[in-house]
C-alpha cells in the first residue's frame, strides 16, 4: 500500500518512510491511496485480543514491514497499559457505554498511537543505522505522552518544550520525572503558543533540520490516526449484537484526529451510525457541522485544556475525501483558511457527524449528573460527551483521559479528590528540568551541546 498526500504535489510513499516524515513535503497530509474493506473480517477479529485487532488491521497498511517484526512491535506496544482488556468498554445503562482509552501509561488516549509510533522509531532506526532527536511543544498530554513512548529508546533523543506554570502539576510530573537519560522536558517562560512557534522557526532552518535529524511528534502523522482506528473496531466487537445496530461514537474533539479516525473506520466497512463531534466552547468543529461554516477564533483556555484548539489540523484529510479526493481543491481550500481565516462551504453535508458543545459550566455539571446517576467519573474531556446524548441511539463515549489527571476540576464538582497510585508515585520521584527561553537560538544550542557528536555523525543525510 501506498500513502498519498491531500495536496498531490509530494511523491506517493510505503507505509514506514510516510511515518518517518511525518508531514509530506508539499505541506500536506499523507493518507492510504485506497482503503481498505474490513468488513468481512470483523467476525474472525472478534475471538482475537487487542494486540491482535491492532495487528490485523495495521498489517493491511503497514505492507513494507515483515509482519512477524510488525507484531512484535505491536505486541511490545501495548505491554505497559495497566488493564490488560487495553480499552475497557463500561456498560452505564442500556445504550450508554465509556470505552476507556486512559489505562495507558500517562493515562489519557494518546498513548495508544505514541506507544506504538516509538516502537515504530526504533525499528526504523535500527533499519536506517541513524539516529533521530525528536522535537515538539506540547500543553500537556501529547508531551507526556511522546515521551513515555520513546524514553530509553535507542537511538533517539526527545526534547518536549512545555510552558512553565501553566501545565498541571501531575503533567509536569510525567514529563519530568522519568529519570530516562534521552528525555529532554524543556519549561520554557511564555505560553504553550510561544514554544510552539519556536519550535516552528527551528524546523524551518533546514539545514539545522537535516544535519540533526530533527523529528516532529505533531498529531498529524499517519500512524497516529491508523493506531487510533483500532479502538473503534475493538468497541464495536465488545457490544452485543444488537446494541450495533444504531449506533454512535461520541467523542471529546480538539484537533480532529480521534474522531476521523473513527469516521475512517466506518469507510472501511465498520458499521456505525454516526460519529459526534462532543467540543468544548472552542467550538470552531460545533459551529462548522452546524452552519457549513469554518471559522478560526481565538482560543479560549477551558477546563478540558487539551480540547482548547481552534485549528483542527486533521480536519484536512476529511476535506480530502469531502472534495472528491481532490487535491487540487484541497489546496485551495487550505490557502483560503490561512489566509482569511474561513471557508463557507455551501450545502455543507455534515455526513456521518453529529455535534454537540460543552462551556465550562456544563463540563462541571456533567461530572456530577454523571457521578450522581451511574456512580461513575468522568475527566473534564469525557464529561464533553456527556452533553445531550440521542435518546434513540446507543452511545459508546470515549473517555480520553483518567479523571486522576484533573483531580482539582473533579473535586470541585463533586467533593472527590480522584487518585492513581502510578500519578501518586511521581509525586515522590525527582524532577528533572532544564528552564530556557522561548526562543529560537537557545533551544538550537541547548540541541547542539546535549547531542553528543557521535550520535550526529552516525547519520547518514
Ligand atoms: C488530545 C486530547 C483530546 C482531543 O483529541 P483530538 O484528537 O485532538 O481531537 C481530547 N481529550 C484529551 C484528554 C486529549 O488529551
Amino acid at each position: 500500500m501506498q500513502f498519498i498526500s491531500t495536496r498531490g504535489q509530494s511523491e506517493p510513499l510505503e507505509f514506514s518512510a510516510a511515518v518517518e516524515a511525518g508531514l509530506a513535503p508539499d505541506g500536506g497530509l499523507y493518507l492510504p491511496d485506497s482503503l481498505p474493506d474490513i468488513s468481512s473480517k470483523l467476525s474472525e477479529w472478534e475471538r482475537y485480543d487487542y494486540a491482535r485487532v491492532c495487528f490485523e488491521f495495521m498489517r493491511l497498511f503497514a505492507t513494507d514491514y515483515d509482519e512477524s517484526e510488525l507484531q512484535r512491535i505491536i505486541g511490545q506496544s501495548y505491554k505497559k497499559f495497566a488493564d490488560k482488556r487495553i480499552a475497557p468498554l463500561v456498560q452505564l445503562d442500556e445504550k450508554t457505554h465509556v470505552l476507556e482509552l486512559f489505562h495507558g501509561p500517562t493515562l489519557a488516549f494518546k498513548d495508544f498511537a505514541l506507544q506504538l509510533l516509538g516502537n515504530l522509531y526504533e525499528a526504523q532506526i535500527k533499519r536506517t543505522g541513524s539516529s533521530i532527536n525528536v522535537l515538539g511543544a506540547t500543553s500537556g498530554d501529547t508531551g507526556s505522552a511522546a515521551i513515555h513512548g520513546l524514553l530509553g529508546k535507542e537511538g533517539v533523543n526527545i526534547f518536549i518544550l512545555y510552558p512553565d506554570g501553566r501545565v498541571s502539576p501531575l503533567q509536569e510530573r510525567q514529563m519530568t520525572t522519568t529519570g530516562a537519560t534521552n528525555v529532554y522536558p524543556i519549561s520554557i517562560t511564555g505560553s504553550f503558543d510561544d514554544g510552539q512557534a519556536a519550535v516552528k522557526d527551528l524546523f524551518g532552518d533546514l539545514e539545522f533540520k537535516a544535519e540533526y535529524h530533527l523529528s516532529a511528534i505533531n498529531s498529524i502523522n499517519l500512524a497516529r490516526i491508523l493506531a487510533q482506528c483500532v479502538y473503534y473496531i475493538w468497541a464495536w466487537l465488545r457490544l452485543p449484537e444488537a446494541a450495533r445496530a444504531n449506533l454512535e461514537f461520541v467523542v471529546p474533539t480538539g484537533n480532529f484526529g480521534n474522531v476521523l479516525a473513527g469516521w475512517l473506520t466506518q469507510q472501511m466497512g465498520l458499521p456505525v451510525s454516526s460519529f459526534r463531534v462532543a467540543t468544548n466552547q472552542n467550538d470552531i468543529l460545533y459551529r462548522l457541522f452546524t452552519t457549513g461554516t469554518y471559522a478560526v477564533d481565538d482560543v479560549k483556555p477551558s477546563l478540558a485544556p487539551s480540547m482548547d484548539i481552534q485549528i483542527a489540523s486533521n480536519f484536512e484529510r476529511f476535506l480530502f475525501y469531502k472534495v472528491g479526493q481532490n487535491p487540487e481543491k484541497v489546496r485551495e481550500l487550505m490557502k483560503q483558511m490561512r489566509e482569511t481565516g474561513k471557508v463557507d462551504f455551501d450545502a455543507f453535508d455534515p455526513d456521518s457527524f453529529t455535534t454537540s458543545r460543552s462551556e465550562d459550566g456544563d463540563i462541571e455539571r456533567l461530572i456530577k449528573e454523571v457521578h450522581e446517576r451511574y456512580n461513575y467519573i468522568v475527566d473534564p474531556h469525557t464529561a464533553c460527551g456527556f452533553q445531550t446524548l440521542d435518546p434513540d441511539k446507543t452511545s459508546v463515549i470515549l473517555s480520553t483521559a483518567s479523571p486522576a489527571k484533573f483531580p482539582d476540576v473533579i473535586e470541585s464538582a463533586i467533593g472527590i479528590h480522584p487518585t492513581v497510585d502510578s500519578l501518586e508515585k511521581l509525586k515522590t520521584y525527582p524532577i528533572v528540568t532544564y528552564p530556557l527561553p522561548a526562543d529560537k537560538e537557545a533551544i538550537r544550542a541547548f540541541i547542539k551541546e546535549h547531542v553528543s557528536s557521535g550520535e550526529k555523525q552516525e547519520e547518514k543525510s
